[in-house]
């Protein structure tokens, strides 16, 4: 783990602050065995805005998700969330400053502000809608099952599934199954979303379903980065669009990107989507 360089960041690993961004990826790599995979990735994503991550199969986005929720551990760089950096802090020794890694209780904690929605819905299949939206907040966060069952159905609610919450998820479409997996998510009260491709493994007519419930939870004010092909939802919700392709980010900017690509690749990238 590189040691920080002190851009702006405090004794503590602070950075950005109450109105600074909701997420500084700064200098990131993540190495699996022989393949580097990410190779100095920056980016910042300011709070209330909804990130889209473009980029071909294999270029490291899901990772770069993986790193943020801290499924996975990077091999050097930073990730500040909320402005706290994850996964380490800086310790006084009389050596100077040292990285430590977190222990679980506060990595669980960090990971906790964050709620990722993932290609496959992941739902328990032996659990109805509403038991599946309980689960963590009852579980997890020791949530009175009283409390937690209203709060699931107001989910559940938001999600458009009022008259769905007894169904069990294969007993429900696709679609209805990504949006319990947002109710799921969402029921955790979390400070940012991640999707990683939620509409890929829908059939075509369910894609306009989830991508709503999307659009509607980034209008009520959700901080989202959303790995995605559907260029419609990065051109009209996203803020910043980014393209990722060999595990750098080759272009980053408002979604006007898309209509006007500065680089042969993702020009070439956006011919095989659009
Ligand atoms: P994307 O989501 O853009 O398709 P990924 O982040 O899933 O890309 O993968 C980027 C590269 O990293 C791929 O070559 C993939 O095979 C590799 N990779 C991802 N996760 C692992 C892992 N746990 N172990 C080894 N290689 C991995
Ligand atoms: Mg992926």
């Amino acid at each position: 783990m590189d040691e920080a360089q002190g851009q702006g960041l405090s004794a503590a690993g602070q950075a950005g602050g109450e109105d600074g961004p909701a997420i500084i990826i700064r200098q990131v790599h993540k190495v699996f065995g022989d393949l580097h995979v990410l190779k100095g990735v920056d980016l910042e994503v300011m709070p209330g805005t909804v990130t889209a991550i473009l980029g071909p199969s294999g270029s490291g986005k899901s990772t770069l998700l993986r790193l943020i929720n801290q499924l996975e551990t990077r091999t050097a760089g930073e990730i500040y969330v909320d402005g706290e950096l994850t996964g380490y802090k800086y310790v006084q020794t009389r050596r100077g400053r040292v990285l430590q890694t977190l222990d679980e209780k506060a990595i669980a904690r960090q990971r906790s502000k964050i709620g990722m929605v993932f290609q496959r819905f992941n739902l328990f299949p032996h659990m109805t809608a509403l038991e599946n939206v309980m689960e963590a907040p009852v579980h997890v966060a020791a949530v009175p099952k009283a409390q937690a069952r209203e709060e699931a159905l107001a989910q559940l609610d938001r999600v458009g599934l009022a008259d769905r919450v007894d169904y069990y998820p294969s007993q429900l479409s696709g679609g209805q199954q990504q949006r319990v997996a947002i109710a799921r998510a969402l029921a955790m009260h979390p400070d940012i979303m991640l999707f990683d491709e939620p509409t890929s493994a829908l059939d075509p007519e369910l894609v306009g379903e989830v991508l709503g419930v999307m659009r509607q939870v980034a209008g009520e004010g959700m901080t989202m980065v959303v790995v995605t092909h559907e260029m419609g939802f990065a051109r009209e919700v996203a803020e910043q669009v980014v393209f990722m392709d060999g595990g750098v980010v080759v272009e980053q900017g408002g979604p006007e990107i898309i209509d006007n690509p500065a680089t042969g690749r993702f020009k070439g990238f956006l011919a095989t989507v659009l």
